[in-house]
């Protein structure tokens, strides 16, 4: 059998270890350069490539084919391929052939990272063999090939999820779906949306589906479409028969029993949206038989990812917060939603369609300045020119946070929330995070 692998990123390169343990012919060809990194697996393991260009003579030859997430599904070669009858797949559908351990998979519009990291460290903590990957560090299929886990939990994207055909994860999460990526799905909200819904589709009765239940795009879904899983609604708005919500402050989970899980204030991770993501893993981590008790010690004493919400420093009385992850409006409204006192916001990158008009009263009510970091800032600064007095436009990370400490007071929070990608200026938001931080370090 040839497995032809499209794309030598994270998943294409362990995709091509898995198949090729599992005696695949493998053959991995990417159009771009592949990284030295990459390359060296490759060749430690006997797996020929090509990079820079895709002998089709090669590719059409497949049984099947592993196409990277990166790669859309409306480039000609894919075209080609699925009208020759070839199927392709992705990593996820690939690996999850290989392992008997459970999946849990989380998918979403935010939160997937936050979501992801927590689910991992309840179940460590309760001394379960887990391993966590997808979107997120290794890739899933190296796991497959180099260890033996009872338990999966993978952040997966919705283009992992346009790439399968019988993947199916014993516990889903879907953390909310608000439009992103759009580009991606014809410009239509419902594509997305029914891609992110595919994590539920080979779902049976004894499966579960843990899901926002204040989110109106979500339920509006399972009113018109039929799932097959058990349903586990969380929500911080509602009681509810069965799922996790609040009461006084507390964490309340009812599925066959009803428990008190803990109060919010003592979760490590602050913020509406990082207590929702706190009741979705709890939920998860409940049905895989972890106790109360391992959950509740979990949630306090978890330690907040890099580049979402994460305090850098407190320089003369200023507390400054790197939420670079924060890449669409949603992400920063919570981070918003968060922000305790007058707060100095940069904000802007590359926008991939942004509607600011949400974050409007939040911004009223506690940004006293905005500092763009963009290429483009014309689209922030006629939304916000006559709600927010000042507004500088800046072009790097150091001047803008240089900028940032001339105007804020003690007392006062530099808050980095873009809503926008940040190509225009930076690698990745990786890089603009750790560009930020290293200018507050510096100042
Ligand atoms: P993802 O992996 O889905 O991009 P992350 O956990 O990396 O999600 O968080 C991305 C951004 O979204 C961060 O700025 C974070 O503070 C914010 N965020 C985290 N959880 C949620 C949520 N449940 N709803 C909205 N925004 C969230």
């Amino acid at each position: 059998m040839k497995l032809v692998i499209l794309g030598a990123g994270e998943s294409g390169v362990g995709t091509a270890i898995l198949g090729k343990q599992k005696g695949y012919d493998v053959f991995v060809s990417d159009k771009g350069i592949i990284t030295e990194k990459y390359k060296k697996v490759l060749l430690n393991n006997n797996i020929s490539f090509e990079e820079g260009k895709h002998t089709e003579a090669e590719i059409f030859d497949a049984d099947v084919v592993m196409k990277s997430p990166g790669i859309p599904d409306t480039v000609s070669l894919i075209i080609a391929l699925r009208e020759k009858g070839i199927s392709v797949i992705s990593e996820i559908e690939f690996a999850s052939k290989y392992t008997n351990g459970v999946i849990v998979g989380i998918t979403g519009s935010n939160g997937k990272t936050t979501t992801t990291m927590l689910v991992n460290h309840i179940l460590k903590k309760a001394g379960l063999n887990v391993s966590m990957g997808g979107n997120i560090g290794k890739s899933f299929a190296q796991q497959v090939a180099e260890t033996k886990t009872d338990i999966h939990v993978l952040e997966l994207s919705s283009f992992q999820l346009d790439g399968i055909q019988n993947f199916v994860p014993h516990i889903a999460i879907i953390t909310n779906i608000t439009p992103d990526h759009l580009d991606r799905y014809d410009y239509k909200f419902e594509n997305y949306i029914n891609s992110k819904f595919r994590v539920t589709e080979n779902q049976t009765e004894s499966d579960f589906l843990i899901y926002d239940f204040d989110d109106e795009v979500i339920l509006n879904w399972l009113k018109n479409n039929k799932v097959k899983a058990t349903l586990l609604p969380f929500s911080i708005e509602k009681e509810l028969e069965q799922g996790v919500y609040l009461k006084d402050e507390q964490i309340i989970m009812k599925y066959k029993t009803e428990q008190k899980i803990m109060e919010i204030s003592t979760l490590a991770l602050k913020g509406k949206h990082n207590t929702k993501n706190a009741m979705a893993a709890a939920m998860a981590a409940s049905l895989l038989k972890v106790r109360k008790d391992t959950i509740r010690e979990s949630l306090e004493d978890f330690e907040g990812a890099e580049h979402r919400l994460e305090s850098v420093l407190k320089i003369n009385g200023v507390q400054y917060i790197n939420d670079s992850k924060a890449t669409n409006v949603n992400a920063t409204f919570y981070a918003l939603d968060c922000m305790q006192s007058p707060t100095v916001w940069i904000v802007g990158g590359v926008d991939k369609g942004n509607d600011y008009l949400d974050l409007m009263p939040l911004v009223r009510e506690k940004v006293k300045a905005i500092i763009c970091l963009g290429v483009d800032n014309h689209k922030i600064v006629n939304t916000f020119y006559n709600v927010v007095d000042l507004i500088v436009e800046t072009a790097g990370a150091e001047e803008a946070v240089k900028v940032a400490y001339k105007i804020a007071e003690k007392g006062d929070t530099v808050l980095l929330s873009p809503a926008c990608a940040s190509f225009d200026l930076f690698e990745n938001y990786e890089d603009r995070g750790n560009k930020f931080k290293q200018a507050v370090r510096e100042l």
